[in-house]
């Protein structure tokens, strides 16, 4: 019969790919059953200012355990909400959710000068974007220049009248606009140098390599450079390293973010690690 006749492929194919689609099928269930339910977390990652040793701002990374299969990273779950339509709802929720811890914190008298978080370039095609963040800011009385939004270069290659109304918007707002794993996929000098982007973050593919690889000192020398002419403020992530730090600290870049100074932490971790740190002039307001 034809299954046999097909053995090999039908065999070792198909239920892999059964298995795969189940797989994406009862993760989108249960993803947008937890978005909705809001049993997402957010994790805190510091981000420490070259100058003064202080803190730049805080980077807020989104977490997933699945009921069954534990932990799922980031990198697995967000390809999976853009599909099944839910980024928004995630994107509306991490807004939220940083934003009013952010509020929280300066209440409780901790200096943090910009909470950061990551949106989707899908989010970006909706055309109610930018009201949603002007919303959720005057929720927590807190200032467009207070947050900071994380977007990847994909984006700023849909030029389409949506896209570019959003990231105007936010920018005459005042928020600022940081363009992350900068270095990678399709980096535009022409772009960056055209939109309101304020910051760059350089990809941790060349902060990795840093120490090993002549190729991506130059790149990440040049990254800075560039971000340092168009005036914009230059964020190193994936920092593991002494060597790392010193060779970004001689470049003069102007903040750094990695486990060389902290992994990404739930609230009441940070709330602990702020108080202990000591690294520049973090003080309680009161
Ligand atoms: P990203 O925005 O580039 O975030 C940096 C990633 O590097 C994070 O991975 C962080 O935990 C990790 N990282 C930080 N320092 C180091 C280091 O020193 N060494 C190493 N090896 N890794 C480090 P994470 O949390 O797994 O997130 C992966 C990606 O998922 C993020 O990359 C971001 O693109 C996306 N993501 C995370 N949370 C959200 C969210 O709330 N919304 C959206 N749309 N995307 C998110
Ligand atoms: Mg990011
Ligand atoms: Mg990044
Ligand atoms: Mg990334």
């Amino acid at each position: 019969d034809a299954k046999s006749s097909w053995r090999g492929g039908y065999h070792f194919f198909s239920p892999a790919i059964n298995a795969l689609n189940k797989d994406r099928l009862l993760l989108g269930a249960a993803l947008r059953e937890a978005i909705a339910a809001e049993t997402l977390n957010l994790v805190f990652q510091p981000q420490i200012e070259w100058e003064t040793g202080g803190l730049y701002g805080v980077e807020a990374l989104a977490r997933w355990s699945h009921p069954e299969y534990g932990p799922i990273a980031p990198d697995r779950f967000i390809p999976v909400a853009e599909q099944i339509g839910a980024i928004e709802a995630l994107g509306a929720w991490a807004l939220r959710t940083a934003s009013a811890q952010l509020a929280q914190w300066r209440r409780d008298g901790h200096v943090i000068p910009a909470m950061s978080v990551n949106i989707s370039a899908q989010h970006f095609r909706d055309a109610g974007f930018a009201q949603l963040v002007a919303d959720v800011l005057a929720e927590n009385a807190l200032k467009p220049a207070d947050l900071t939004i994380e977007i990847t270069e994909s984006l700023m290659l849909e030029e389409t009248a949506t896209v570019v109304g959003n990231i105007e918007a936010l920018a005459e707002m005042g928020v600022t606009l940081s363009m992350d794993d900068f270095g990678t996929g399709y980096s535009s000098l022409s772009l960056i140098a055209r939109l309101p982007v304020k910051e760059l973050k350089v990809d941790r593919a060349f902060i990795d390599r840093l120490e090993s690889d002549a190729s991506a000192q130059a790149v990440a020398t040049a990254v800075i450079c560039i971000g340092q002419s168009l005036n914009m403020s230059v964020v190193a992530e994936g920092v593991e390293t002494l060597g790392q730090r010193r060779f970004l600290e001689a470049l003069g870049c102007h903040a750094q973010q990695g486990y060389f100074y902290s992994r990404p932490m739930a609230a009441a971790d940070f709330e602990d690690w702020i108080l202990n740190y000591s690294g520049g002039a973090l003080r309680r307001r009161a």
